[in-house]
Parts: C-alpha cells; structure tokens; sequence
C-alpha cells in the first residue's frame, strides 16, 4: 500500500484534513504528523474531537518564534520523521509555516510533494503566506487547485500537466457539517469579557488576526470604531496571538457593542456563518465560507485572496479604516446561485483520484 505523510499544523489545515484525510485512508496509509503550530484547545483538539480526524501519529511540539526559527525546526524534526517512515509522497493543504516545513523536507529527500490549495496568489511578498504558497508550489509535483483563477496563477509560472482543478476542500467541509449542524452548538460560547455569553438574534461576525492587521494598536482601533456603531452587535471569536490587544483596546475605548469571545470550534463557526447578518474578516477560510452561506462580506485586507468572491459586491476589500468599513458594509450586495466557483462539494474525491492516477502514471 502507497504510504502518504500528511503534515498539518494550524486550524484551518485541520478542516481540510477532516474531509480529505477520510477518503484518502479507503485506500492509501497515511501517516498524520501535526507540527504543533496551533496548540489551545480550542484552535487544535476540538477539530480532531468534533471533525473525527485520526489522532496524529506525530505531534512535534513546535510553535511561536520568528518565522525562521518555526519554519527551521519543523524542518529538522519532519525530516526527522520521514527517514524513520520513508514514506511514498509527502501530502500538504494552504500556506502555513508548517506547509512550507513539510514540502522543504520532502523534497529535499526526494519524497514526492502533494499540494492541496496550490495556486493561490496575493502577488505580493509583503504577505507572510504568500512566501510558503510560492516556495511549497515549485517543491510539489501534483497542484491540487480550488479555483480556475489558482490554474491561471500556476500556468504563468509555467506548470502544465501537474496542475488538476478540484474544487475547494473548504466547500466540501462546509457543505457536510453544515447538513450535521445541532441547536446546541452555538451554547458553548465563552465570552472573553465577563458580559453573559448569549449569541444575539441578529449580529455581525467578525476574525480578525493577520498580523498585516494586528502588529499595531491602530487598525485593530479603527476597525473596532467601524464595528461598535453598527446596527447589532458584533461577536468576535479572537485568536490567542491577539487576545491581550483587542481586550485593552475594547476596554479603553469602552466598545460595548464588541463581543470578544474564546476561538469557538467549527460547527459553532459555520453555524455563526449562517446566522449573522454580515462578516468582516482578514480571513481567507471564513471570506469563502461568507460565500459559500452567501453572506455579504466585507474582507479588511490590501489584497484580494479569492478573486471569485469578489462578483456582484458579495465580497468587498476594506481598508483597516472606520469610514471604508463602514461603506462597505452599507453596499448591497447581490449574490447569484447558479455560480459555484468552488466546485461541488466532493473535492475530496478528486483530491484522492488525482493521487491515484499519479501512482497509477509510474
Ligand atoms: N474558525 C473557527 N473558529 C473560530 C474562528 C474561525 O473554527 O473561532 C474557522 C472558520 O470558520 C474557517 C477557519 O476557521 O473555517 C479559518 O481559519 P483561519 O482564519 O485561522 O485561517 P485562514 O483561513 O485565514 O487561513
């Protein structure tokens, strides 16, 4: 049986993992290495428990530092791993540290790489991910793409027949727990700030936590400005890196209106999705999802990620500004059904056929 290391390390590697990993084992082995990247509870186990994902067969523990020092000693200890597995390819999804950690070790030791979510492009350097996307690309020999504009991006940089368009594993996950979503799920929220944790009949959903938008006081202050005067609440699950910032800020400027709450699992997410009125993210997972619900969104980002969201208003970049935000969330939106850039939901079928047929090739 073909052996497949998967490596993953951050939440939203752990959704996609969740819908290809339980295809993948009907026929391949596949060994799960989890770097460590997201560590909390809530941004790590509660996606294995509530998503029954495999446990991993690996965790190595690493997380925080510069970029260099996590990318450097993930490096180190999956190569560790694979001269013990000596495995036949090396599977991974998206643009984290750890992505880039598992391709550079693969194939240095010319274990074949898989990329799931090859293609997407910023086209910029000032982006972190953008560095990991373009890096973990040109060290695949399969790109498994979500969108047609992800096959374009790759075409100019000159790959041909690697390149196969799947659909979104983000859709696929999406449209099988959302079929699966309890009343209860949304009970479990934890407020951040001592108010009572209820969600409101009608509210915003926010994330925010690119560092382009949290390495300073001043964006996250005037987002929150945008967010505070808004016709309902806005309830913001807030990642670990940020929590000590955005309590100062909503504390110091008294921005009531402003739930601040602990990361929330993903059918509470999606279910939060579905419910609120609009979404103001810096997101890419929860923008598409914002689609995917079809939820005008507004993206507070310099550069667009998923150029198809972007049709008829339904996905709009902000500016970190109070005015743009504002303006933004007064556009109306329009939001057409038969348009479904993202495929059918079953990309993880095709994510699985496509690594067949490369095995079947040689
Ligand atoms: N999400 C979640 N809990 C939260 C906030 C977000 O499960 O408290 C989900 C969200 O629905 C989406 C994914 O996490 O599926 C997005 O992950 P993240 O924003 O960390 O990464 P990105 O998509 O920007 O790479």
């Amino acid at each position: 049986m073909i052996k497949i290391c998967t490596v993953v390390g951050a939440r939203p590697q752990f959704i996609k993992l969740a819908v290809v990993s339980r295809v993948l084992r009907r026929e391949f082995q596949e060994v799960l290495i989890h770097t460590g990247q997201h560590f909390d509870h809530n941004m790590s186990e509660v996606f294995f428990e509530e998503m029954d994902i495999p446990r991993p067969d690996y965790n190595l523990g690493i997380s925080g530092g510069t970029h260099g020092q996590m990318v450097g000693q993930m490096l180190i200890k999956i190569e560790e791993v694979l001269l013990q597995e000596r495995p036949d390819m090396l599977l991974v999804f998206g643009d984290t540290n750890s992505t880039l950690a598992g391709a550079l070790a693969a194939v240095k030791l010319h274990i074949p790489v898989c990329h799931v979510e090859a293609g997407n492009r910023l086209g910029t350097f000032d982006n972190p991910e953008e560095v990991n996307r373009i890096l973990t690309d040109h060290s695949s020999v399969l790109h498994l793409v979500c969108t047609a504009s992800g096959v374009d991006f790759l075409r100019r940089e000159g790959f041909s027949d690697s390149v196969h368009l799947v659909g979104d594993p983000m859709y696929d996950a999406f449209c099988y727990y959302s079929a699966r979503l309890e009343g209860s799920v949304l009970e479990e929220l934890t407020d951040l700030t001592g108010a009572p944790a209820h969600l409101p009949d009608s509210f915003y959903y926010m994330t925010c936590h690119r560092q382009e938008n949290t390495d300073t006081d001043q964006k996250l202050e005037q987002i929150f400005q945008a967010m505070d005067c808004l016709d309902a609440p806005t309830i913001y699950p807030v990642h670990p890196r940020n929590q000590e910032r955005a309590a100062r800020l909503r504390q110091a400027g008294g921005y009531h209106n402003i739930h601040l709450i602990q990361p929330v699992g993903y059918r509470a997410s999606i279910a939060m999705v579905h419910r609120a009125k609009k979404i103001v993210t810096d997101s890419g997972g929860l923008q598409r999802e914002a689609f995917f619900a079809q939820k005008p969104c507004v993206t507070v980002f310099d550069w667009v990620g998923w150029p198809e969201t972007m049709v008829n208003r339904c996905n709009q970049l902000a500016k970190p500004d109070k005015v743009d935000i504002l303006n933004k969330l007064g556009a109306q939106a329009w939001f057409d059904p038969a348009y479904q850039p993202f495929g059918d939901g079953h990309s993880a079928e095709k994510i699985v056929e496509q690594i067949r047929v490369y095995w079947n090739g040689r």
